[in-house]
C-alpha cells in the first residue's frame, strides 16, 4: 500500500488554542466505531492537528499541558483507527510531540501506556503483506525515542512478539540506512532486558550486528555506535558471550577496534572505540571469553593501544576500560609461596577441636618442640585458582563485579548484624560463675584492703626504689603544643669526630648490620664478626645528637653541647638463645667463643632527653626476656634507638591522577615483556637459610626477623621493584595488613618500588593520603631518631593472585591485593625500616613500665603485677594505679578503697599498634605530676592491662594470638589455656562484678584500619532497638544516657576525636567482644571500644593530617582528662560551674567550653547513624554490569577506582585530597 505523506493542511486567521480543542474534540468524538467508519474524517482531522503542531510550538503546549486528556484522545484514536494514513499522521503528531519538552512529555506518553499502544499496531502492522516502511520507520522512532523510559518495555515487547519483528526487520533492511537505524536503536533498547538478549542472541542478532560493523568503515558512524552498543548490550549475557567466542569474535572485534585505534587520528569517534572495548570487557566476563582474549593476543593490542592513548586525556576512558579488561584477563596465580599457611608453627598442647586453625592443622607435625619452625609441605589445602566464575545454568542472572556484591554483603550484614534478641540486649543478671572460683583474683586487689598501717607519710622519707626519689617531671604530650623549646633547647650539639681508637682506625665502610645480638660475640666467623664490629661501632661513634628538629635548628646553630654517652655495648648480650643457622654449620657450640670485650664500648646517642622513657640498654635487657616463636636474637635499631615524633606535621598525601592506572599498566607489562623480569628471590623465611643470600651489589637485602616482623619474602622483579609477601599469622593462613622489615644496600638516588602482593581487605587506607613509615638508622645515629610518614605513587588495588577458598572462609575465585609504595633513600649505606604503623613492641612496653615504675613519687600508688603468661611463655602485666591515700587514718584509707575503678586494655590485636601509643599516652599521664593527674589518681583506682596480646606483638601478627584466633572474639568463653589474657582479665572483672566493684568505666584501646580520627564503640540498648527496628516495649527503652558522656567529652576536649563516627549499636558480629560482653555480663554500662585510625584525621584540627605518636599519646592524655570532667560531672550537678573550673585546669581548650555551653546537655543528640562501611570506593572494576534496565546505553559508569576527588568543583586539575566514602550516610 502506498501512502502519501501526512499533508499539512493550512487554514489561517482562526486563533490556534481554538482550533487544536476543537480538532481534539472532533478526534474524540470519533473515537471507537466511526473511526473505523470514517477513515476520511480521521485522516483530515489528524493532518489537520498535526499541521498546527508542526507549526505552532504552543499548540504543543496545549495539548500536552496537564489537567487536559489531549494525550489520551490521540493515543485512543491511535488505537481505534485501522487506516494507515491516519496512524502514520498520528505517529507523526507524537514524534513532533515528543521531541520537545524534556523528558517530561515521554514520561506522561508512557504513563498512559503508549509504548503498548505502539507495540500492538507494530504486531498488527506486521501481519500485513506489504508493511509499510514508514510505518515501520515512525514506530522504531518513536520506541527508540520512549523505550529509555519504559522499564518494562523490554518484557512487553518480548511477550508481544515484537522482538523477532524488529530483528527480521533489521536483517532484510541491512542497506536500508534510514529504516535500520531507529530499528538498532530499539533492539539496544531492548537488548537491555537479559531475557530478551539471550532471545535475540538465539535469532541471531549477535551475527547480524557483526555484519553492521565489519569490516572497518567510516560510513554512516551514527549508525555503528547503536549497532555497537546493541552488540555490547547482547553480550552482557554469557550465552551470547560464549556464542560469540564460539563465533571467532573476539580477534574480529581486537582487529576492528585495532581498525579504529589507527584510522580515528582525531579522536571524533572515540564512542565506537569504547563501544568495541565494551563488547570485549563483556566477553571477557566468561572464561571463555577470557581465553580467547588471551589466544588472540589481546593483551599485547590493549596493552600497545592503550599505551599509544596515555598522552591524550580524552580518552582515559578507553584506557580505563582497556586496563580494566587486561587486569581481568591476567592470568591468575598462585602467590610464590609454598604454603599459604605460616611460616612458623606453634605447637598446642591444647588442641584444638573444631575451627579454622583445627582445621589448618588437622595433621599436626607432631613430637618436637613446642615451638619451633616449621616449613609444611605443600597441601591441598592451599590450592587456590579457581576462577570458575561462569556457571552455565545461573545464565539470567546478572554479572556483578564480585566487589560490588562483596560491599552489598557488607551493607546487608551492616544491617543484619545488629543484635535483634532484646534478651542479649539487657544485662546478664545471674552471676555465671561461683565466687570461690574467682577469690584468687583477690590478690591482684590488694589496694582493696590494703590498711597502710606499715606506711610512713612523710614525703621526705625514702621508699624501697631510690629512683622514685627522683621528682621528674613526665611531659604531658601534646601534640597540639608543638612547642619547639621542649625539645630544642635541651639538647643541641655537632657532630663529633671518631675517638682515636687504635683498633679502629680504619674507617669501615657503613652500614650498620641489624643489631644481630649474637653475631660480635658468638659468630664463628671471625673476620666477618670483627667486620661487623668495626661497621657498627664505627656507625655508633660517630653518634651525637643534633637539635631533634633539624628544620629550625640547623639554621640556628646553638651552643654546642656534646650529649655523648659512653655506653657498653648492648650487643653483647648473654644468655640468649642462639639462633643456629642451618646453612652455618651451626651447632650447640655456637655461641662460646669470640673476643669477648672488643667493641664493647661504643657511643651511642643519649636519647633519654629526648625520650625520658627509653633506654637503650634496659630494651637489650627487655629483649632476653622476650620470647619469640622464631627465636629472634635480634633487635631492630628502631626499637633499639626508639622514636622521638617530628615536629613538623605530616599531611595526607595528595593522590596524583592515574597513579593507579600507571601502576597496573607495569604489572600488565610483566606478562607482555617477561624478558625484563628478574624474578630473583632475595628474602626467602621459607628456606632454612634466610636470610642469608649473598648480597651482589644488585638488590636490595631484606631483612625482618626481629620482634613484630614479619616478611616472608621478597622477590625482585625489576631493577628498582620488589614483590614483597607477608607471613600470616601463626597457626593461621591469612590476616595480611601489619608489616615490618628492614632494608639495607641501597642506592641513593634512585627510586624503588614495593609491592606488598598478599593483602586481604578489598580497601585501604593507602588509597585515600595514609603512607607508609620508614625509619633511618643513619638519620637516628645523626640525632634524628623517628619514624617519618614517606612513599610516593602509594595505591592498592586488587591483584592477579588468586586466594585460596580456605583462606576467604570459603569464598572461591578471590584475589589478593597489592598495596604499592616508592621510595627512594638519601644516605648511602644507611638501614632502613618499612612499617605499617610506628612499631610498638613487647619490649618496648616492658621497658617503658620499668621507667615509669622508677618514676613513681611517694603520692603516686602504683602495682605491676603478671596477670599470667601467655602461650608463648611472655608474661602479661597489669597495672595498677592511683593515689596513696592522704594517711593511713581511717577516713582517708576509706576514701582510697571506695574509690570508683577504671579498666583499660590495649593491644588485643597485635597489628593495631597505634593502640599502644595511645596506652602510653595514657600510662605517662596517669604517672605525670601535673596537677590534673594528681586529681585523677585521687578520684579513681586504674586497672590496666596494657598488653592484651604480646604474643602476637612479639611474632609480628596482625590479628590473631598463638592459638590461631582473634583474641577479641573469645571474651564470652575464654579457655584458660588458650586465651589465658582473655581469660584472666574477664575473671577479673567478675571478681569485682561479684563484689560489687564493677568499674566505671571499661574501655579496650584499638586501632582502625578503615576510618580516620578517633572515635568510639559503646552498647546501648536503646540505640540498638532503634537501628534494628524490633518492636519493644517503651519500658524496655528506659536507658540512662550515661554512655554518651564519655565520648562526647572527648569530642569536645580531643582534637582527633569524632562524635560523628561513634556508634552505639550491639552488633551480633561484636558479641564475644570486650566492649559487648563486659556490658552484658559485667554490667558495666560505659563499656566501650576507642579505635584510633592509622592513617590521619578529616575533621578537627587535625584536619589534612597524618596521625602520628604525639597525636596518638595525647589522645590517651586526653581521655585522663575526659575522666576526670565525668567524674566532676557525675558526681555533682552544678556542671556550668565545674566547666568553668575545668577549663582553667585544663587550660587547653576554654574556648571551645565557652563557646558551646550547650553541648554538654547529652541527651540532645540523636544517635549516630551505622557508618556505612567505607569500601564504597573501591575499585569499581567490573561495575556497572549489574544494571538491567532499559537505557543502558545512555548510562555511564565512572569505571577508575582511581578517580574520586574530594572536591568536585576542581575537575580540571586532577588532583586533590582522596577521601573515603560512606559516601552514602555522612
Ligand atoms: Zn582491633
Amino acid at each position: 500500500m502506498k501512502m502519501n505523506k501526512p499533508k499539512m493542511a493550512s487554514e489561517k486567521g482562526v486563533p490556534s488554542t481554538s482550533k487544536v480543542q476543537i480538532l481534539l474534540a472532533q478526534l474524540e468524538k470519533m473515537t471507537g466505531d466511526s473511526m473505523v467508519r470514517d477513515p476520511e474524517t480521521s485522516r483530515q482531522i489528524t493532518s489537520k492537528l498535526l499541521h498546527l503542531i508542526q507549526t505552532q510550538e504552543k499548540t504543543g503546549k496545549e495539548v500536552m499541558s496537564k489537567g487536559t486528556s489531549g494525550m489520551e484522545v490521540i493515543l485512543s484514536s491511535l488505537e481505534s483507527t485501522r487506516d494507515a494514513q491516519t496512524i502514520l499522521n498520528i505517529l507523526c503528531i507524537l514524534s513532533e510531540l515528543l521531541t520537545l519538552g524534556k523528558g517530561r512529555r515521554v514520561g506522561v506518553f508512557v504513563s498512559k501506556g503508549g509504548t503498548g499502544v505502539l507495540l500492538r499496531i507494530l504486531i498488527s502492522t506486521s501481519k500485513e503483506f506489504h508493511p509499510s516502511e514508514e510505518l515501520m520507520l515512525q514506530l522504531h522512532s518513536l520506541l527508540a525515542k520512549v523505550g529509555p523510559k519504559d522499564r518494562k518495555l523490554g518484557v512487553k515487547a518480548r511477550l508481544s512478539g515484537a522482538l523477532n519483528i524488529t530483528i527480521n526487520l533489521i536483517k532484510k533492511n541491512l542497506q536500508n540506512v534510514k529504516l535500520l537505524l531507529p530499528c538498532l536503536q530499539v533492539l539496544r533498547v531492548y537488548s537491555s532486558n537479559m531475557v530478551n538478549a539471550i532471545s535475540l542472541g538465539k535469532s541471531g542478532a549477535i551475527e547480524i550486528m557483526f555484519k553492521i560493523l565489519a569490516p572497518y568503515s567510516k560510513k554512516n558512524t551514527s549508525l555503528l555506535k547503536v549497532a555497537v552498543d546493541a552488540l555490547a548490550a547482547l553480550l552482557k549475557s554469557k550465552t551470547n558471550a560464549r556464542r560469540a567466542v564460539e563465533a571467532r569474535c573476539v580477534s574480529t572485534l581486537l582487529t576492528l577496534y585495532m581498525d579504529w585505534h589507527r584510522n580515528d587520528t582525531w579522536h571524533r569517534h572515540t564512542a565506537i572505540r569504547k563501544g568495541l572495548l565494551g563488547c570485549l570487557r563483556n566477553i571477557t566476563n566468561t572464561k571463555l571469553g577470557r581465553k580467547s582474549f588471551t589466544e588472540a593476543d589481546g593483551m599485547r593490542i590493549l596493552y600497545n593501544s592503550s599505551s599509544e592513548c596515555l598522552t591524550v586525556r580524552t580518552l582515559d576512558p578507553l584506557v580505563n576500560t582497556s586496563s580494566l579488561i587486561m587486569r581481568k584477563c591476567f592470568p591468575k596465580n598462585r602467590l610464590p609461596l609454598p604454603t599459604i599457611k605460616s611460616a612458623f608453627h606453634y605447637q598446642l598442647d591444647h588442641a584444638l577441636a573444631s575451627g579454622p586453625v583445627a582445621q589448618l592443622y588437622s595433621q599436626p607435625p607432631g613430637g618436637r618442640t613446642n615451638a619451633h619452625l616449621c616449613i609444611e609441605p605443600l597441601k591441598k589445602v592451599d590450592d587456590v585458582v579457581d576462577d570458575s566464575d561462569d556457571n552455565e545454568d545461573t545464565e539470567a542472572d546478572t554479572e556483578n563485579d564480585t566487589e560490588n556484591e562483596e560491599d552489598e554483603k557488607d551493607c546487608r550484614s551492616l544491617n543484619d548484624d545488629i543484635e535483634k534478641d532484646i534478651n542479649k540486649l539487657h544485662p546478664q543478671k545471674s552471676p555465671t560463675r561461683p565466687f570461690e572460683e574467682l577469690r584468687v583474683y583477690e590478690r591482684f586487689f590488694v589496694e582493696l584492703s590494703e590498711d597502710f598501717q606499715d606506711y610512713t607519710f612523710d614525703c621526705s622519707t625514702t621508699s624501697s626504689s631510690s629512683l622514685a626519689r627522683t621528682p621528674r617531671t613526665v611531659l604531658v604530650p601534646t601534640a597540639q603544643a608543638l612547642s619547639t623549646n621542649d625539645v630544642t633547647t635541651q639538647t643541641s650539639s655537632v657532630l663529633c669526630p671518631p675517638p682515636k681508637d687504635p683498633h679502629y682506625s680504619t674507617p669501615a665502610p657503613l652500614p650498620p648490620p641489624a643489631l644481630q645480638l649474637d653475631t660480635l660475640r658468638f659468630s664463628k666467623e671471625r673476620n666477618k664478626r670483627e667486620e661487623v664490629a668495626q661497621d657498627l661501632s664505627h656507625a655508633l661513634e660517630c653518634v651525637a645528637l643534633k637539635s631533634e628538629d633539624s628544620l629550625n635548628m640547623d639554621k640556628q646553630k646553638g651552643s654546642p653541647i656534646s650529649t655523648q654517652k659512653v655506653a657498653h655495648s648492648p650487643l653483647l648480650l648473654e644468655g640468649i638463645a642462639i639462633r643456629c643457622l642451618a646453612g652455618g654449620g651451626g651447632g650447640s657450640d655456637c655461641g662460646s667463643e669470640g673476643a669477648e670485650d672488643e667493641g664493647a664500648v661504643l657511643e651511642v646517642p643519649d636519647t633519654a632527653q629526648l625520650l625520658p622513657l627509653h633506654d637503650l640498654d634496659l630494651y637489650v635487657d627487655m629483649v632476653k626476656g622476650t620470647h619469640s616463636v622464631p627465636q629472634y636474637t635480634e633487635v631492630a635499631y628502631p626499637d633499639y634507638f626508639g622514636h622521638v615524633a617530628p615536629t613538623f606535621r605530616e599531611p595526607l598525601l595528595e593522590r596524583l591522577y592515574g597513579v593507579q592506572r600507571s601502576k597496573i599498566f607495569q604489572d600488565i607489562e610483566r606478562l607482555i615483556h617477561p624478558n625484563d623480569i628478574l624474578d630473583k628471590i632475595v628474602y626467602d623465611l621459607d628456606i632454612a637459610s634466610c636470610p642469608v643470600i649473598e648480597s651482589d651489589g644488585e638488590s636490595l637485602k631484606f631483612n625482618s626477623q626481629f620482634e613484630s616482623g614479619n616478611l616472608r619474602k621478597a622477590i625482585q622483579i625489576r631493577k628498582y621493584e620488589y614483590d614483597l609477601v607477608l607471613n600470616s599469622d601463626i597457626n593461621s593462613n591469612h590476616h595480611h595488613q601489619w608489616f615490618y622489615f628492614e632494608v639495607s644496600g641501597m642506592r641513593v638516588g634512585a627510586t624503588y618500588r614495593f609491592n606488598i602482593i598478599n593483602c586481604e581487605k578489598s580497601n585501604s587506607q593507602f588509597n585515600y593520603g595514609m603512607q607508609v613509615l620508614m625509619y633511618s638508622v643513619q638519620e637516628a645515629i645523626s640525632g634524628r631518631p623517628r619514624w617519618v610518614r614517606t612513599g610516593a605513587d602509594i595505591c592498592y588495588y586488587k591483584n592477579h593472585f588468586a586466594r585460596s577458598s580456605i583462606a576467604t572462609g570459603g569464598q572461591k575465585g578471590k584475589s589478593y591485593y597489592t598495596m604499592t609504595f616508592s621510595s627512594s633513600f638519601s644516605h648511602k649505606d644507611d638501614v632502613c625500616y618499612f612499617a605499617y604503623h610506628y612499631p610498638y613492641t613487647y619490649s618496648s612496653l616492658k621497658m617503658h613500665l620499668s621507667k615509669l615504675e622508677a618514676m613513681r613519687t611517694p603520692e603516686i600508688y602504683m602495682r605491676q603485677d603478671v596477670l599470667c603468661e601467655t602461650l608463648g611463655g611472655n608474661s602479661c602485666p597489669l597495672l595498677t594505679i592511683t593515689a596513696m591515700p592522704e594517711s593511713n587514718s581511717n577516713d582517708h584509707v576509706c576514701q582510697f578503697r571506695n574509690r570508683p575503678l577504671i579498666f583499660l586494655s590495649a593491644r588485643v590485636h597485635p597489628g593495631e599498634t597505634n593502640a599502644s601509643w595511645v596506652m602510653k599516652g595514657t600510662l605517662e599521664f596517669l604517672m605525670s605530676a601535673s596537677p590534673l593527674a594528681a586529681s585523677l589518681r585521687e578520684a579513681y583506682i586504674f586497672k590496666i592491662v596494657p598488653m592484651l596480646n604480646p604474643d602476637g606483638v612479639v611474632n609480628g601478627n596482625h590479628r590473631c594470638s598463638l592459638s590461631g584466633e582473634d583474641l577479641n572474639r573469645q571474651w564470652q568463653n575464654p579457655n584458660a589455656e588458650l586465651h589465658p589474657t582473655i581469660y584472666h582479665t574477664k575473671s577479673l572483672l567478675q571478681y569485682l562484678a561479684h563484689t560489687q566493684r564493677a568499674p566505671l568505666v571499661f574501655c579496650d584501646y584499638h586501632g582502625h584500619s578503615r576510618k580516620k580520627n578517633v572515635f568510639m564503640y559503646g552498647c546501648s540498648l536503646k540505640e540498638t532497638i532503634w537501628q534494628s527496628s524490633i518492636s519493644a516495649a517503651s519500658s524496655e527503652l528506659h536507658e540512662d544516657l550515661g554512655y554518651r558522656a564519655l565520648p562526647k567529652i572527648l569530642s569536645q576536649i580531643a582534637p582527633a576525636f569524632s562524635m560523628a563516627s561513634c556508634s552505639f549499636v550491639v552488633e551480633r558480629s561484636k558479641e564475644s567482644t570486650a566492649r559487648v560482653v563486659v556490658w552484658r555480663e559485667i554490667g558495666v554500662q560505659r563499656s566501650y571500644t576507642m579505635e584510633s585510625t592509622v592513617c590521619g584525621c578529616d575533621q578537627g584540627k587535625y584536619k589534612g593530617y597524618q596521625i602520628g605518636t604525639r597525636e596518638l599519646e595525647e589522645m590517651g592524655a586526653q581521655f585522663c582528662v575526659a575522666l576526670l570532667r565525668l567524674k566532676r560531672m557525675t558526681g555533682l550537678h552544678n556542671h556550668q560551674h565545674l566547666l568553668d573550673l575545668e577549663s582553667d585546669l585544663i587550660g587547653t581548650q576554654p574556648k571551645v567550653v565557652s563557646s558551646c555551653p550547650t553541648t554538654y546537655v547529652m541527651d540532645e543528640d540523636e544517635p549516630s547513624f551505622l557508618e556505612a562501611v567505607d569500601y564504597s570506593a573501591e575499585s569499581n572494576d567490573e561495575d556497572g554490569e549489574a544494571d538491567n534496565e532499559a537505557g543502558a546505553g545512555s548510562r555511564e559508569i565512572p569505571e577508575t577506582p582511581d578517580l574520586r576527588p574530594e572536591r568536585p568543583s576542581d575537575p580540571e586539575s586532577g588532583h586533590g585530597a582522596w577521601k573515603c566514602g560512606p559516601v552514602a550516610s555522612q
